[in-house]
């Protein structure tokens, strides 16, 4: 390469300096060609996954050998509405040549992808609007099959293609849902963005559950939720690592990578740099007050208005508020039935005591009640007698079912009268006695990842359906929460107790209000985050996957309510 070609590749960017309009980026519309949901989800709505396929493909780009070529060139153009960083340029036979570098295989070694060669084509435009020069070829280099193919370049045809993938591009921004999943099932299973798409999920939801569901969305998140429980320690970052500095001079170092949240109770510090660390790597951070109250959170989300504005339009629909509640209210009333059943079975003589069977058939008088609430039966709940809306008329019944549930938990605990844990109905703000002090800190453990998953897939907690704006808690974290409140936490913590896991010394008594101390929390957070991990099958779509992965997953469901694919949400059960 001459001084004089390296003059010419000075400026990059102009075009984008003068222009109101943002330019279109060439990889942009390499999703675009590949599936319009991709450029939608990437573009739009703003959301991006690293994963292991663009790390490698970014280490490729770095291990390409550097020859007298011109490599990682940036150039945009205002006529053609797009900006782009081609690879590589070569002159060959004394003509400019664009070079692109793919670490998969090429289409049958014998064509590139469609994709892929829209993207030379509009690499080759702007670097001959730059240049003034004709390009006439461009190179792709698939390291897979160690293919290289080569594409004729007609500047005529190639601006068409370029503009009228422009335009749609410019379409899809302005439209407010997102575009179908592609036909392609191939293309999805190699798509990073396929655990926030869900496309299988979608494939489910139209044929009505006639399929097996491939499992796209992962099954667990590798990287570890860390909580400071220690009064005065801090934590600080060094390089990509948290230092975590305790209070008796010790410190433990924690690789900044493995960490997916950090979770803060009580007096706890935490520098500016680190929040800095977690904004910019998407790792959550967590405040819980020394009782155990959620008091708020740093959850780098996905952005995007449009997806804030289908959640508002939606859920001021009173219609799907009422089906979401009974959904919901049905889902939570099955399981407390079904962990009911389980845990007062008596297996020796086959049967439970008069009260319980009582309490049973009120919750099956519920279920039914609920089951046949649909459509015009709603409508006609609200011209009874009763005055009451479809939605209070739901919501009533979830009450009564849960004063139920825990009236009956004093049979399932296995407590003599006197036990320091004795349960004898809820309460809370503040807990008055041990069991109900577990019940609350671990509910708070449930609503910090119900809010985190919430604003993980960029909706808004504090607009919600089934609970209403009446604490300071978000109203949509509430009811993501129902689903999990007796699968999360009421299973494993009366199992712990069963197990005679617990001791007075756990706890800490002020006048009378109850705490869990120190101890008592590092315990509560042990057993939550153990069943988290714990791997259960999906009753709807039938793939294994972590509790904690469950949660996301259903608050990606419960998008889909409003985002054209509905029915999904709310079908956990225990089984
Ligand atoms: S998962 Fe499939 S449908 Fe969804 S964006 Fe990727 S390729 Fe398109």
């Amino acid at each position: 390469m001459t001084d004089q070609t390296e003059d010419t590749f000075q400026s990059f960017h102009h075009a984008e300096k003068t222009t109101d309009e943002p330019l279109i980026r060439v990889m942009a519309l390499h999703a675009l060609a590949y599936c319009e949901r991709l450029y939608y989800l990437e573009e739009v709505e703003e959301i991006r996954v690293a994963d292991a396929n663009v790390y490698s493909g970014r280490r490729l780009h770095d291990k390409i050998d550097k020859g007298p070529d011109i490599y990682s060139l940036e150039l945009a153009s205002e006529r053609l509405g797009i900006r782009g960083k081609i690879d590589c340029v070569k002159r060959r036979s004394g003509e400019l040549v664009v070079s692109e570098h793919k670490k998969g295989k090429s289409n049958k070694g014998e064509e590139a992808w469609p994709s892929d060669r829209l993207q030379v084509l509009a690499y080759a435009l702007l670097l001959g609007e730059h240049t003034g020069e004709q390009i006439n070829e461009a190179h792709i280099r698939y390291h897979a099959d160690n293919r290289t193919i080569k594409i004729r370049v007609s500047p005529e045809e190639a601006e068409k293609e370029v503009e009228a993938a422009v335009q749609r591009a410019w379409q899809l921004r302005s439209a407010l849902q997102r575009p179908p999943v592609t036909a392609s099932e191939y293309q999805c299973r190699t798509c990073s963005l396929a655990p926030v798409c869900l496309p299988e999920e979608e494939r489910f939801s139209e044929e009505q559950g006639d399929r097996k569901v491939q499992r796209l969305f992962p099954q667990d998140d590798e990287r570890r939720v860390i909580h400071l429980v220690e009064q005065g320690a801090s934590i600080r970052k060094d390089g990509e690592q948290f230092v975590i500095y305790l209070t008796d001079g010790t410190k433990k170092q924690l690789p900044g990578r493995q960490i997916g949240s950090l979770v803060l109770h009580g007096n706890v510090q935490i520098s500016t740099q680190c929040i800095h660390f977690c904004a910019a790597n998407n790792i959550g951070v967590h405040w819980l007050s020394f009782g155990g109250h959620y008091v708020g959170g740093l959850q780098p989300g996905s952005g995007g208005v449009q997806r804030r504005v289908r959640q508002y339009q939606a859920l001021s629909d009173p219609g799907l508020c009422r089906q979401l509640t009974r959904r919901l209210a049905l889902a939570k009333i099955e399981n407390q039935l079904r962990y009911i059943l389980r845990a007062t079975r008596d297996k020796k003589q086959d049967s439970r005591d008069k009260e319980t069977e009582l309490a049973i058939e009120q919750l099956r008088a519920s279920i039914k009640a609920l089951s046949s609430l649909d459509g015009d039966a709603a409508q006609k709940v609200e011209n009874e007698d009763t005055g009451k809306e479809p939605i209070d008329f739901i919501r009533g019944h979830e009450g009564i079912a849960g004063r139920i549930y825990f009236s009956l938990l004093p049979r399932i605990l296995k407590l003599a009268e006197d036990d320091f844990l004795a349960f004898d109905g809820r309460n809370r703000r503040p807990p008055r006695d041990p069991f109900n002090a577990m019940l609350s800190f671990g509910y708070a453990l449930l609503y910090k990842d119900c809010v985190a998953a919430l604003q993980a897939v960029g909706l808004d907690p504090s607009f919600g359906f089934m609970h209403t704006p009446r604490s300071a808690a978000y109203p949509l974290a509430l009811d993501l929460m129902d689903l999990f409140r007796l699968i999360l936490w009421d299973i494993p913590l009366i199992g712990s107790v069963n197990r005679k896991q617990w001791s007075k010394d756990d706890f800490a008594v002020t006048g009378k209000q109850v705490w869990l101390n120190a101890d008592g929390r590092r315990k509560a957070i042990s057993i939550y985050e153990s069943r988290k991990q714990e791997k259960w099958k999906h009753p709807v779509l039938n793939y294994s996957l972590s509790y904690a992965r469950t949660i996301e997953l259903e608050a990606r469901l419960l998008e889909k309510e409003w985002g054209g694919q509905p029915g999904l949400f709310a079908g956990l059960r225990l089984r």
